[in-house]
């Protein structure tokens, strides 16, 4: 067992003077138990912590990092950057390169305006569908995740569609009444909705590829159907590519499925690792947004020239690369090793394990095939499988040196720098915990 002094001493600090001790709920690990780690430093695909212990890393920052850690054309960028000032709030060229290079590459992005947080980005893009369509209810999905903005915590309310909660203490009713809550994997509930609210609705938002509540790629063709209902009642459809921007291709979820959306928000990937988000889409659209339109919007540190300079660095590097189909390649092998890693234990303990690949995105779950297939989509509920085995299989893994998102709702990342002996190790780790782990109880 690696030792992890600093890490508990440092925990019980941080629980003193800041909430659950973290700055972001899920770093607490509450959800699979223990210390969280404090991490000292990271290089490529590892994590080094307090007390010198190393972590070959899937949870990547929750996403951004598609180049691995440290990157040494983003840290050279972002070095020359700190050198000519830390932030002008001016008009600046690194963020006008950064914008031409996204709308050079991605048609239905004419126009985008960065902004510093996935969350912040989600928020001014269902600002500017209110505005352009003089509507006021936004239709999510369940299981969706959006960022924390008021509107997007709101959950489906028992019974109706369209009866909305506030997902969070300080979301007001009425807030939570202007957000519809849809099931994925259901067209008649959509258009049911649309039946009764039509009118109101100003945007549809969906992560193309939920990928925050688990990882539920959607059938063939359900985007598009989306596509339609929005624009055949006046809506917009907003693709929150928070996650899958530049991830699945260049050109996102969006290029990946063939389907075009009227707004799209990005977020992680695209500032190389700093705090960076963007909402864009086609011209007549943005252009209702402050100064020449009038939906506000505005940030003292956006478009922030360090953050510009590695997001431009990652960014350019992704085009000169192109690494989507390698990463695709390396998360079906690490698939196809952990299905057969797996096999002998599932069938002794007689449990379920899968997992998930598409793009460099993977899932393990402790779910059926039959239930992810039929019901999980659908009308998703969280396995109790998945709630009582994976803090099992989470702790074991973090003390063999893997490091996976302390949720079992979160997906696995790839990068560029996880070779594959190294996802060969994690899988041949991996079934000897399950070898070990208690599934009696
Ligand atoms: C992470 C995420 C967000 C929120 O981004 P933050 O930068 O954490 O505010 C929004 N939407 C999706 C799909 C995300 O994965």
């Amino acid at each position: 067992m690696p030792k992890r002094k600093q890490s508990e001493r440092l925990y019980e600090r941080a629980q003193r003077v800041t909430p659950g001790g973290v700055h972001s709920p899920v770093r607490a690990f509450r959800s699979v138990g223990g210390t969280p780690v404090f991490i000292e430093r990271a290089e490529g695909p590892y994590l080094y912590d307090t007390d010198s212990n190393r972590y070959l890393d899937f949870c990547m920052s929750w996403g951004p990092l598609i180049l691995g850690h440290a990157d040494p054309d983003i840290a050279a960028a972002a070095h020359a950057a700190i050198d000519k000032g830390c932030s002008y709030g001016a008009a600046e060229a690194g963020s006008l390169e950064l914008a031409e290079l996204i709308t050079g590459h991605i048609p239905w992005v004419e126009k985008i305006r960065f902004v510093n947080s996935g969350t912040e980005a989600v928020m001014s893009a269902i600002r500017v569908a209110r505005g352009v369509t003089g509507r006021t209810k936004i239709l999510k999905f369940a299981g969706c995740y959006h960022g924390h903005s008021d509107g997007m915590l709101v959950a489906a309310g028992s019974g109706l569609a369209d009866m909305t909660v506030a997902d969070s203490a300080g979301v007001t009713a009425g807030t939570a009444a202007d957000t519809l809550v849809a099931p994925l994997d259901d067209i008649p509930a959509v258009e049911q909705i649309f039946a009764s609210h039509g009118a109101d609705i100003a945007a549809i938002i969906i992560e193309p590829l939920p990928a925050n509540n688990g990882l539920l790629p959607q059938r063939d063709g359900y985007l598009s159907s989306l596509a339609k209902i929005a624009r055949a009642n006046g809506a917009l459809l907003i693709f929150d590519e928070v996650i899958t921007g530049f991830r699945m291709a260049f050109g996102g979820a969006a290029e990946f499925y063939g389907v075009t959306p009227d707004l799209v928000t990005y977020g992680k990937i695209i500032g190389g690792g700093f705090p960076v988000g963007a909402f864009g889409g086609l011209a007549d659209l943005m252009d209702h947004v402050a100064p020449i339109g009038t939906v506000y919007q505005a940030g003292t540190l956006s478009g922030n020239p360090v953050a510009m300079a590695a997001g431009n660095a990652a960014l350019c590097k992704l085009l000169r690369d192109k690494p989507w189909e390698m990463l695709a390649k390396r998360a079906a092998l690490l698939r196809e090793n952990i299905t057969s890693s797996s096999k002998d234990q599932m069938q002794s303990k007689e449990i379920s394990l899968n997992c998930i690949a598409i793009g460099s995105l993977f899932w393990i779950t402790f779910t059926d095939s039959a239930t992810l297939d039929a019901v999980a989509r659908a009308q998703w509920q969280i396995p109790p499988a998945q709630q009582i085995l994976f803090p099992a299989l989470f702790h074991g893994l973090l003390d063999r040196g893997y490091y996976l998102a302390p949720s079992a709702f979160e997906p696995g990342f790839l990068s560029t720098v996880h070779g594959e002996s190294e996802l060969s190790e994690f899988a041949k780790a991996l079934g000897e915990i399950l070898a070990e782990m208690d599934t009696a109880s």
